[in-house]
């Protein structure tokens, strides 16, 4: 018995087992099957890198709800001639929450990405030897 890796999930299996213990992919494939594979990992990661934008968006109309009335504050100070500490606004709790949501949102589109590359790769390879 050895072990190989899984064409849908890339987790090592026996080559004896029929389907995968983990996704449960058949393993007796064929290469219309590697084609759906390829197509279905395609969709799942253009949604889930859709909806990470998405998110990141919001993130970013966060911090900008803080920003906007930071500078509209400060602006109306030096209209009064007042010198304003623009760090003590309320605002800043929304940029640096927004800024943090947007930097982990980035990362994980990074990861995301990484992923589906390595899919396609393990896809491209199976599809080559079958
Ligand atoms: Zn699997």
């Amino acid at each position: 018995m050895s072990l190989i890796k899984c064409p849908s999930c890339g987790k090592q299996i026996s080559d004896k087992a029929k389907a995968c213990q983990y996704c449960s992919f058949s393993m007796h494939y064929d290469k219309e099957d590697l084609e759906r594979l390829k197509v279905m990992k395609y969709r799942n990661y253009r949604d889930k890198m859709y909806r990470l934008k998405m998110w990141s968006y919001t993130a970013i109309a966060l911090a900008l709800f803080g920003i906007v009335p930071m500078v509209w504050s400060y602006v109306e100070a030096i209209g009064y001639g007042f010198n304003v500490n623009i760090t003590n606004h309320w605002g800043v709790n929304f940029v640096v929450v927004g800024f943090f949501i947007y930097v982990i949102l980035r990362v994980m589109m990074v990861i995301t990405k990484r992923a589906y590359t390595k899919s396609r790769y393990r896809i491209a390879i199976k599809s080559a030897s079958s």
